[in-house]
């Protein structure tokens, strides 16, 4: 919790007709297009600045390490310097987020995350992304995507009258939101176009833009798997998804802004390196950890597992787990004045869900309750089963299992499991819990891709990992002085 990984919605953006809505121009593209709000480059930069706290925060808030938001704000800058339109106001923003990905704002704000941050190998890789992030501002791709939120919360308001409980519907579907906002691969070219073309002025190998994509791709290909998707397929929240890219294509704008061969451009790997040494890598302790089909939360301290095939993703106020038959359980956090949780279900959470067999349980000694009822999503029908276990006097923690009808019976008693699993961390547990981090090292002499990958703590995905991090592929060997990332679990020097 305190960590989203839904996609930004822009919030509060008015539906449009065609009579109130200008045309606007990009000095990047020269391109017209409609642009909901009216086309003002203010209109965009106001939009942004509102935005960019929100976005943040729902991807964790700022990442707390002033030198590397520095350096990484600097890099962007002296991008946007180059670009057509120099005097926005840009900020370039590490997110706390384990997740890969970079977003851009109308105006100026890029975010980036530092799950990102961790597989960049060379500050022009990252000049890459945020050059990238830069193309998306200035060719105002944000200011044609508005109307695409609306349509989600159309989504949203259907489940809410659907179940008639608006709170159970905005938990529930979360999973419609996930679906928005990835750019078109017309979008995304022209992007790439602008990113090279900024590298090429600002003097970066534009070459690392495709190199990083090839990290990109393999990222995607070890975190699937880890995830049980199939081959292929990716994580809603990956940048893969939101940015949908090809090889081909990048290195195709790659070669366009390089047209004349760049002599000794700026790669900085070891620079960069040096910078993220010591990066928090995966999730933060503090916002709750996901271990395979496990949510563990130190600092609330509590866990429960998911059943096999169901993807945990962890948001800023509930967490969501899902499977591919779309089934999903949804975990959040509420206050409560109810004596018991009984009555909770039944009078403050889902008094007009029309609940059927309401039953007290004991979940490792904790007080809960139970009951079932059959909703409707959009046109979907679901079943639906509730489960609030008390925390104490005045908060109580809550599971939704929803199933299509045609899964709930085989799903019952991986779901029966999910619930007993919930119990309360001591302190001692709670207290051993401790983040991983990406430690940047030499390699010594004797030292191999297998002895290296040891001490990841992926398991039977270590080498991949390894490999995955160092930008290595099947068969490259390591060299003693050669400088590789690992991952290990350790105090931050940094905190
Ligand atoms: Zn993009």
């Amino acid at each position: 919790m305190a960590l989203s990984r839904r996609h930004f919605m822009a919030a509060g953006a008015a539906a449009c007709t065609g009579a109130l809505c200008g045309c606007a121009q990009s000095p990047a593209t020269g391109r017209s297009f409609f642009a909901g709000m009216g086309g003002d480059i203010n209109d965009d930069i106001k939009l942004g600045q509102q935005e960019h706290a929100k976005l943040v925060k729902s991807f964790g808030g700022v990442y707390e390490d002033r030198k590397l938001q520095s350096y990484v704000d600097s890099i962007g800058r002296k991008l946007a310097a180059h670009s057509e339109m120099p005097t926005l106001p840009y900020s370039f923003t590490i997110a706390n987020s384990p997740i890969v990905n970079a977003f851009a704002l109308p105006g100026g704000p890029v975010t980036v995350t530092r799950g990102l941050l961790a597989l960049c190998n060379s500050e022009a890789e990252l000049a890459g992304v945020l050059g990238h992030e830069i193309g998306h501002v200035t060719a105002r791709h944000t200011a044609e995507r508005q109307g695409q939120g609306m349509l989600a919360q159309l989504g949203v308001a259907a489940l809410a009258i659907a179940t008639g409980s608006n709170e159970l519907a905005s938990m529930a579907s979360q999973g419609a939101q996930t679906m928005l906002q990835s750019y078109s691969r017309d979008q995304e070219s022209e992007a790439d176009a602008l990113g090279a073309r900024y590298m090429e002025r600002t003097g970066y190998d534009v070459d690392k833009m495709v190199t990083f994509l090839d990290s990109l791709h393999s990222y995607s290909v070890v975190d699937g798997r880890m995830a049980g998707l199939p081959d292929g397929k990716v994580d809603d929240f990956n940048m893969m998804a939101t940015h949908p890219r090809t090889v081909d294509r990048v290195r195709d704008a790659a070669r366009l802004a390089s047209g004349v061969r760049q002599v000794d451009p700026l790669v900085n790997r070891e620079p960069y390196l040096n910078a993220i040494n010591d990066l928090l890598f995966g999730d933060d302790p503090k916002q709750g950890m996901v271990v395979g089909t496990r949510f563990t939360h130190p600092e609330l301290r509590f866990e429960f597992t998911v059943p096999d095939g169901f993807r945990i993703t962890n948001g800023e106020r509930s967490v969501r787990a899902q499977n591919p038959d779309g089934a999903v359980i949804v975990f959040d956090m509420a206050q409560t004045r109810a004596a018991s949780m009984t009555s909770y279900l039944g009078r403050e959470w889902a008094a007009n869900a029309g609940l059927s067999g309401v039953e007290a349980l004991t979940i490792n000694g904790q007080e809960a309750a139970t009951a079932t009822t059959r909703g409707k999503a959009g046109n979907t029908v679901v079943d639906v089963r509730l489960l609030a276990i008390r925390k104490d006097e005045n908060e109580v923690f809550r599971l939704v299992f929803l199933t299509p009808p045609a899964l709930t019976a085989r799903l019952s008693e991986p779901f029966r499991r999910t619930t007993y699993s919930f119990r309360r961390l001591s302190t001692a547990e709670a207290a051993a819990i401790q983040p991983l981090r990406l430690v940047v090292t030499y390699v010594r002499p004797g030292e191999t891709v297998d002895s290296l990958a040891r001490s990841f703590p992926f398991d039977r995905w270590n080498r991949d990992w390894f490999r995955l991090l160092n930008q290595l592929q099947e068969n490259d060997p390591v060299k003693a002085g050669q400088v590789v990332k690992m991952i290990m679990a350790r105090e931050g020097a940094r905190g």
